[in-house]
């Protein structure tokens, strides 16, 4: 099963990009102690892609380089994943899978402000629209370890990062099965 042989436990969180993944992740970090791993930065900087997308702006992930390339380090435990895809990562790997979600036109926004534009914009709506991230993760992965949470405001934040953590400490104290 899963978590089994972990001292703590392996979180995922996905969502659309500009959800608020990443900010979550460092809070959630500073609250913790666990470590996040950013697999988009992961794979600009081990160069694990097949090339570019010219039309989305973005590398084109090669999933099984990423793959072996965590397969030790989330043996161990202890492990925040932040992507914006969930459906390749084997399902042992996490204890808890959370969705992020945000509203359209807050969502639009930010994205225009990261200088989002063109097809690579009306894809991350159209992505957040449809709940694709959130129907990807109940597809993959036990629905019962899968967490949606709201990511309008700060305070969504705030409490956001205050779930996890008392998750986090509640796994860590939970009767061994
Ligand atoms: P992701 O990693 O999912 O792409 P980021 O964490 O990089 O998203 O957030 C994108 C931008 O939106 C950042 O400027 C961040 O400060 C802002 N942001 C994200 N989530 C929220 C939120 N819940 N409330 C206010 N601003 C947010
Ligand atoms: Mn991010």
């Amino acid at each position: 099963m899963a978590g089994q042989g972990r001292s703590r436990p392996n979180l995922l969180v996905t969502g659309t990009p500009g959800t608020g993944k990443t900010t979550t992740c460092s809070l959630l970090v500073d609250a913790t102690g666990l470590r996040h791993i950013n697999v988009g930065d992961l794979v600009r900087t081990k160069g694990l892609h097949d090339g570019w997308d010219e039309e989305f702006e973005c590398h084109v992930i090669n999933e099984d380089l990423v793959c072996d390339e965590l397969e030790d380090i989330m043996e161990g435990g202890g492990i925040i994943v932040d992507y914006h895809g969930c459906d390749f990562f084997p399902e042992r790997w996490f204890d808890l899978v959370v969705v992020l979600q945000t509203d359209n036109s807050i969502l639009h926004d930010r994205l225009t402000s990261r200088g989002y534009m063109g097809p690579k914009l009306t894809n991350n709506i159209e992505c957040e629209i449809f709940q694709v991230l959130l129907e990807e993760a109940k597809a993959s992965y036990p629905e019962e370890i899968v967490m949606a949470l709201q990511s309008d405001t700060v305070e969504d934040i705030s409490r956001n990062v205050t779930v996890l953590t008392e998750w986090e400490s509640n796994w860590r104290r939970r009767p061994s099965s």
